[in-house]
């Protein structure tokens, strides 16, 4: 057995379903998932004959977006071509889709790998296409059933270059991308709903000690299909790797293209088929579809475009200070960022107005950054998302707004209200869409700041805990959690943490 060094070479082709208002090219609804089978049809998206397709300018619109955020030469004007084959989900017997004269041409992306000191990757683009969908079959009790819905939802088909070279950088790649999509407002991309369709080529190549290939550039490769989530991207492609190796390592590398199904409960790839010749689509231009110019929508788009998550995550580290890990959890969701905006100049505001700052907005913002960030980052990072999330809501769901979250944390921040306190107060403003004002009014949740009556419950409970005390004052100085913890639960959660700690500390001197 002949030992040597292996490298994986991965692609990715890609099929965003486009969030339109209707289909590529009728006016039927596009919301496939939401609708009984076969009831958002016309003659045009079944494909009766004599029927004209209308391109769907809001779907050419998302594909231009799409293009400029990948960095791409975008094409006008465009053409659509017929692409043939027979299949049971394909009403006209060929679908229109793009060949030669795609939206978006060559582009690149740089992403960042969460979690790794590799630094960045660049990823080049080979082109991305409009399409329409096929049919959806459905196999049941030994028969196949055709829902006709979702023929003809627009799609865009990305196609990479061969630029991975670990499962763990498609998975990166394909995380970031979800996350353009849903900045540019295009598609929910949700993978396990199927809007974001992802097959991977794989293929090993042997290399040098510097890491250049040996012989041939690229080998026969494989092609991975039915992967519905990131982790099952990662795991089929992790599994390809060994597969391979273990070929390479017998001298018996694939000899063909051939296609495998990632099989989720088995948590393997299976052969689906060898591909002998590359399939001929007969590809032919759409004559029921004139060229489109794309110079205007080109100038609008750019003018459009949004802020993307990378430059995103950059000014919210620059900006506001959040740290690295923060950054990724805030600016996930576009509608989680817009919330941290909002609310943190709310507090911005808010400390300019206050009587106790003094200097320009910047400066105080400034000098507040690290307490604003970690508050941030505390209240709606953890906080809000997790107790939003057990009430199966999310930011971009909930009534909450901005202008609120921000005053309860203020009073936090003003330590008008302690952690556990301040948590409540938020269930009780999710729960009825008051402020966080009256709720404390309403419910009696104001922090206890009466130094007296704090002292008094603090002297009954030493009192209760006498060899508690000796073992504090003999050095065992952690108990101060201890005695934290049974103000807090005689309490309710309402003695100010800060005050309690203190005259803790002076009774136990
Ligand atoms: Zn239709």
């Amino acid at each position: 057995m002949e030992h040597r060094r292996l490298e994986t070479v991965i692609g990715l082709e890609i099929h965003v379903q486009l969030r339109t208002k209707t289909k590529m090219f009728c006016g039927c609804d596009n919301d496939a998932e939401h609708a009984p089978p076969n009831t958002l049809l016309c003659p045009v998206c079944v494909g009766h004959p004599g029927t004209l397709p209308s391109p769907n300018a809001q779907a050419i619109r998302y594909a231009v977006r799409i293009g400029l955020a990948l960095g791409c030469k975008i094409n006008s004007p465009i053409f659509f071509d017929r692409k043939h084959y027979i299949y049971p989900d394909l009403p006209k017997g060929y679908q229109i889709s793009q060949f030669d004269v795609p939206v978006c041409g060559e582009g690149r992306l740089r992403v960042e790998i969460p979690s790794s000191k590799h630094g960045d990757i660049e990823i080049r683009i080979e082109r991305a296409h409009l399409e329409e969908d096929a049919a959806k079959n459905i196999h049941r009790n030994g028969q196949t059933l055709v829902d006709f819905n979702r023929a003809g939802t627009p799609l865009v088909e990305i196609v990479t270059r061969p630029d991975f070279r670990s499962p763990k950088e498609a998975k990166a790649f394909l995380q970031e991308l979800r996350r353009i999509m849903r900045y540019l407002g295009v598609s929910n991309a949700d993978m396990e709903k199927g809007h974001l369709r992802c097959d991977a080529n794989i293929s090993l190549r042997p290399v040098d000690e510097r890491g250049l290939p040996i012989g041939r550039t690229y080998y026969p490769k494989t092609e991975v299909k039915n992967m519905n989530s990131f982790k099952a991207v990662e795991r089929a492609l992790e599994f390809e790797i060994v597969r391979q190796t273990d070929l390479w390592s017998t001298n018996s590398p694939p000899a063909q293209t051939t296609t495998r199904g990632w099989n989720e409960s088995k948590q393997t790839t299976e052969l689906q088929r060898v591909k002998e010749d590359s399939a001929d689509y007969r590809y032919m231009r759409e004559p029921d579809i004139p060229p489109i110019d794309l110079t205007d929508a080109i100038d609008e788009e750019k003018h459009r475009l949004p802020e993307l998550p990378a430059a995103k995550r950059a000014r919210f580290k620059d900006e506001y200070g959040f740290g690295t890990k923060d950054v990724w959890a805030l600016t996930d969701e576009p509608s989680t960022a817009d919330f941290v905006e909002r609310t943190m100049s709310e507090l911005v505001s808010w400390l300019v107005a206050s009587p106790d700052t003094d200097g320009t907005p910047e400066e105080i913002a400034e000098a507040h950054r690290h307490a604003l960030a970690k508050l941030a980052s505390t209240w709606i990072g953890t906080k809000l998302v997790g107790v939003l999330a057990a009430r199966g809501e999310s930011i971009s769901t909930t009534d909450l707004s901005p202008e609120n979250m921000a005053e309860l944390m203020r009073l936090v921040f003003e330590r008008k209200l302690n952690n556990t306190a301040a948590l409540t107060v938020l269930e009780y403003m999710l729960d009825s869409g008051q402020g966080p004002e009256t709720v404390m009014q309403e419910r009696q949740l104001s922090s206890m700041d009466d130094e007296t009556a704090l002292g008094e419950i603090i002297d009954g409970i030493l009192a209760n805990h006498p060899s508690h005390v000796d073992d504090y004052k003999s050095g065992k100085t952690v108990l101060l959690q201890f005695f934290v913890g049974m103000v807090q639960k005689e309490t309710g959660g309402k003695a100010n943490p800060h005050l309690t700690k203190s005259i803790l500390e002076k009774k136990l001197r």
